[in-house]
């Protein structure tokens, strides 16, 4: 055989071991993934963040081969981050942290206007929006609306912070974590998602940034459980 001939064999190999190994780690991915999202039990976080970081594009497509919902992949990037970041996150004191929220959530009837740091919401408490920002921002988050990813690099840009919470559809959830990664991100999915008038579950959000311990501290201080408007409900459009 010429030399020639070999070497192009002996790339053919490699190449065929090379997507055989991708296979295999993909294998391995679903598999702890599945544990993950339908479980709730995180084996190897490290290799799973990995796994979606390094192999994003090909991971997807193995989930929609084997006739899977490649939002899969996003879903146990989003869980993975929410469960590794979590403790560190907690940590972080509010006023140091922020939340981003998409502005699809807003009622049709939104009369709030954009600004150049996003969307100025008037608490009407016709949207999620303003329910979450008048909760958040009492306990020291800043808030920001943002009608796109440019807005986000804009914050990123603008503003000190060391924690930060978002809302968003799974493919934009999971890539701005994946970006956002040193700021401990903690990720709540939009139900259902879409580009107007989208939902989320507020308790969800208010959970994930420690408004109930908030509240019953309050609470407590305040020795009168009827000074603290608990109510989570969106007024309906007219
Ligand atoms: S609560 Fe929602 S609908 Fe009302 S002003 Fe704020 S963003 Fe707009």
């Amino acid at each position: 055989m010429l030399l020639h001939e070999q070497a192009f064999q002996l790339i053919g190999e490699g190449i065929v071991l090379l997507v055989f190994l991708i296979v295999i780690i993909l294998i391995i991915g679903l598999i702890l993934g599945f544990i993950l999202v339908r479980r709730n039990k995180m084996l190897f976080p490290s290799l799973i963040i990995f796994i979606v970081n390094v192999l994003y594009s090909p991971f997807k497509s193995f989930v929609g081969l084997l006739g899977l919902d490649d939002a899969l992949v996003d879903n146990i990037g989003i869980e993975v981050r929410n469960k590794v970041n979590k403790s560190k996150f907690d940590e972080i004191p509010p006023e140091d942290k922020i939340i981003v929220l998409p502005h699809c959530l807003r009622s049709a009837q939104c009369e709030a206007s954009l600004k150049e740091t996003g969307i100025k919401c008037t608490y009407c408490g016709k949207c999620a929006i303003g329910i979450i920002k008048e909760k958040a921002e009492p306990m020291g988050y800043k808030v920001f609306i943002v009608p796109g990813s440019s807005f986000v690099k804009k914050i990123v840009q603008q503003n000190k912070f060391k924690g930060v919470v978002g809302v968003a559809c799974h493919v934009d959830l999971n890539q701005t974590m994946m970006a956002l990664e040193k700021f401990s991100p903690q990720g709540v999915l939009l139900s259902p998602s879409g580009c107007f008038e989208t939902k989320v579950d507020v308790s969800k959000v208010l959970e994930t940034i420690g408004y109930y311990e908030f509240r019953d501290e309050q609470k407590k201080q305040l020795n009168d459980s009827e000074a603290i408007d608990d109510d989570l409900e969106i007024k309906p459009s007219k």
